[in-house]
């Protein structure tokens, strides 16, 4: 084929037929296009966008650039949540099990963080033992006979997505919402999904920073699944705060098993019942929302998602007895120090930015793909927007490697807490539902 010559037209604004955009993306993946014209390619769509039918097009053409799970006919719907991603979010940890155990399949394939946001397989990574590297066979028979997986794309899945996300992170090109949909929803359709539920964020630490930017998101993927053939929704949160009090891979880890056993943060448990409930909804097995919440809600109390979770993680080969061990103990980090409130009043500002941005100095986070991280450090005892506190008391418990690191970090995250002596107007954590 003639790649230049559709470089050209789509330079030019033409549209490009289903054919030649399946036609190239094999032709890429099998390296017989050089990654500079898929790169001159990307900013041409950058600058010209695709419509509806291109975008599906090259949804499904990435899809089945490689393997796509197969799974047997079962009454069980195959669902998955999928989360834009921000400070603090380990909704998926405690909702995969949930899920299961409200009679749907779960085959969560997950990514890793890169900059300030945290990565569902870096929080997995924190416990002893437990394996998100899984061959295809592996994932599909823990999902039929458990309900649940979670683990990381195996190196079949989705091949052109990898090689193009690399191009578009060293030639600009990361901000195109059709790029940007195409590359979620290639990797989401690669597990066979019946319905879908995405969470898109908006804040000062979320890919999107503005609610309007968000709800454009939301509403092209929402589009775009729909197109491709899966039932999906979106819902736009806040992302101007950590979610829960904890964030940091294995503190979010403890978090996670803490809301599991009915005890976590009301903001963690509130997002986990509404995106179960919302796949219940999706999947017609609730007459409305507040039905749905409800059943998720009984659910979650009767103890069995928290014996699920156990469940995954021994499919999983972790160590179960260290796993209980770290859970049981209070720090796992060598060094703890307190940020204390300055004075009495209202905490009006407890920026998610500045808090990731403390994790991933503390290495918790990575600043380059391949980066190694710390799992144990992070900050937990977070005091949240509208809590009253009293002169001293904690604001926030910074986890670090080393002294030095944590009285850098203490410095640090100073600057994103604020208290005054009246509360400032609550921030809705959930602002909308694009269906
Ligand atoms: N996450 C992805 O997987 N792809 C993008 O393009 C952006 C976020």
């Amino acid at each position: 084929m003639n790649f230049l010559t559709l470089i050209e037209g789509k330079r030019e604004g033409q549209r490009l037929a289903t054919e030649q955009i399946r036609a190239f993306i094999g032709e890429f993946t099998a390296g017989s296009i050089p990654d500079y014209q898929m790169a001159a390619f990307l900013m041409a769509v950058y600058f010209r966008g695709l419509d509806g039918a291109e975008t599906s097009a090259l949804t499904l053409a990435m899809r089945d650039s490689g393997d796509v799970l197969k799974f047997p006919k079962d009454r069980r719907p195959l669902v998955d949540k999928h989360s834009t991603g921000g400070i603090g979010d380990k909704v998926s940890l405690p909702l995969a099990p949930l899920l299961a155990c409200l009679g749907f399949r779960v085959p969560m394939i997950s990514g890793r963080g890169l900059g300030i946001t945290g990565g569902t397989l870096d929080k997995l990574d924190a416990i002893p033992g437990f394996e998100t590297r899984l061959p295809v066979e592996h994932i599909v028979r823990q999902v039929q006979e458990i309900g649940c997986v979670m683990c990381g794309q195996t190196e079949r899945m989705v091949p052109a997505d990898k090689k193009m996300y690399a191009l578009r992170d060293a030639s600009g090109t990361v901000p195109s919402i059709p790029l940007i949909t195409a590359s979620i929803l290639s990797k989401k359709l690669a597990e066979s999904l019946e319905a879908l539920v995405l969470d898109v964020k908006f804040g000062t630490a979320a890919f999107m920073s503005t609610p309007g930017e968000a709800r454009r998101l939301a509403r092209a993927m929402v589009a775009l699944g729909r197109a491709c053939g899966v039932n999906t929704r979106a819902i736009l949160t806040d992302m101007n705060t950590p979610l829960g009090r904890a964030a940091g891979n294995w503190l979010e880890v403890k978090e996670s098993v803490a809301c599991l056993e009915g005890r976590g943060p009301a903001d963690l448990h509130e997002l986990v019942v509404l995106f179960a409930a919302q796949l219940v909804l999706q999947t017609g097995r609730a007459k409305n929302l507040r039905a749905a919440q409800t059943t998720v809600r009984d659910c979650l109390a009767s103890g069995a998602p928290r014996r699920k979770w156990e469940e995954m993680l021994a499919a999983q080969g972790a160590n179960l007895e260290a796993y209980r061990q770290k859970l049981a103990g209070e720090n796992t980090a060598p060094v703890c120090v307190d940020l204390k409130a300055s004075r009495a009043g209202y905490v009006t500002r407890c920026d998610a930015r500045i808090i990731g941005e403390v994790i991933r100095e503390l290495g918790g986070g990575r600043l380059t793909r391949d980066a190694a991280i710390d799992h144990e450090v992070g900050v937990d005892q977070i005091a949240k927007p509208g809590e009253r506190v009293k002169r001293q008391a904690v604001l926030a418990r910074i986890h670090a490697a080393t002294t030095a690191q944590a009285q850098a970090a203490l410095e640090q995250i100073k600057a994103a807490f604020a208290i005054s002596a009246r509360p400032a107007k609550a921030q809705r954590l959930v602002a909308e539902t694009i269906v």
